[in-house]
């Protein structure tokens, strides 16, 4: 599915409630500074940064089949027992997620976002995870919003990547290099030497995928 096609899905439906949701589940984070914290993880559908090595192509379209209203989508995050719900994608800033994170904060949880920064943030949002991609860069008004940089490490050129963007975020950032997954056991010797070597970062492992769990 090219780019076009994809936007011109979802932003047919480019309203803040309902929303696409491809999946939702209660599971323990993964990646990045809140690793074996639980999270309740909302997917939204929609996404046209295009990844090649992306592995959830099958968040890209979303379908008619898939919208919640975001009463819904927080009584079953509530009914899940969680304390933080992390909106992801897909690219979850494609949609104004105003109504939804209101929604979120009235039923006291703590929300969080995981974005590649392609749209304008909107909603109120407590913790964004930046996780900038080459396909579609940031936008630049994004970076002081950003509590986390989160870079996948595929080939040598992306620890430049990752300075890059370091640099453009605010002092306190969480900065995380994580191997991308199909080529981990060529790049986790070169993340390593390289988080030594530059101590202001630290390793992101997708601890989920070892664990076998989503
Ligand atoms: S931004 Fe995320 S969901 Fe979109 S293509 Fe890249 S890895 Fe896949």
């Amino acid at each position: 599915m090219t780019r076009a096609e994809v936007q011109q899905i979802t932003l047919r439906r480019d309203t803040a409630d309902p929303l696409p949701v491809m999946e939702s589940f209660y599971t323990i984070q993964g990646e990045g500074t809140w690793t074996g914290t639980a999270a309740y993880f909302v997917r939204l559908a929609g996404c046209d940064v295009g990844c090649f090595w992306c592995d959830v192509k099958e968040s890209w379209a979303p379908s008619e089949d898939q919208y919640q209203t975001s009463e819904e989508i927080v009584r079953e995050a509530k009914a899940s027992g969680a304390k933080r719900v992390v909106i992801t994608g897909g690219e979850p800033t494609i949609y104004d997620l105003t109504v939804l994170t209101d929604a979120l904060h009235r039923a006291g949880l703590i929300v969080h976002i995981e974005t590649a920064g392609p749209y304008p943030l909107r909603g109120d949002i407590d913790w964004v995870c930046l996780s900038p991609k080459k396909f579609l860069v940031p936008r630049a008004d994004l970076y002081e919003r950003v509590n986390e940089l989160k870079v996948i490490i595929y080939n040598d050129d992306d620890f430049r990547w990752a300075e890059e963007h370091a640099a453009l975020c605010p002092p306190h950032t969480q900065l995380f290099l994580q191997p991308e997954w199909s080529r981990r056991e060529r790049n986790y010797p070169k993340v390593l030497d390289y988080v030594m070597a530059h101590p202001h970062w630290r390793l992101s492992m997708q601890t989920h995928k070892y664990l076998d769990i989503r």
